[in-house]
């Protein structure tokens, strides 16, 4: 089953993604601040990670921060309200893999998530089969 972790701190987003991903057969858990979300995301194991970027305590920039140097590979998208050029810029830089800019449709979240796993699987594959060839 696919684990994602959503990290949102608005109540009826973050309660309406965990639904729509249910739905989709995710194994869903959820974090309403950043603090809370860089715990739950560098302590267990998620094949995706949604992450807010406007969040209290820590916001969406110090999570992915903090989460790449503790050395955290899971894929990243990143939820921004703003749409503006710089904070996709540097979501990316950050070590994001794809953003999405609110108001978003689930059935287009749904989409990117669905092909960000699909990028990440064909890219373990390769690599595992790199690997297997090196040793022989
Ligand atoms: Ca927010």
């Amino acid at each position: 089953m696919t684990r994602i972790l959503i990290i949102e701190d608005e109540r009826a987003i973050r309660i309406a993604l965990e639904d729509d991903f249910i739905a989709e057969g995710y194994q869903v858990d959820s974090a309403n601040t950043g603090n809370v979300g860089l715990q739950k995301g560098s302590e267990q194991n998620y094949d995706i990670i949604l992450l807010d970027i406007m969040l209290p305590e820590m916001d969406g920039f110090g999570v992915l921060k903090e989460l790449r140097k503790r050395n955290v590979q899971t894929p990243i998208i990143m939820l921004t309200a703003k749409n503006l050029e710089i904070d996709k810029i540097l979501g990316l830089e950050f070590g994001a893999d794809d953003y999405v800019t609110k108001p978003f449709s689930p059935r287009e979240l749904q989409a990117r998530v669905k092909a960000l796993l699909r990028r990440v699987n064909i890219k373990r594959d390769y690599l595992l089969k790199l690997n297997s060839h090196l040793e022989k």
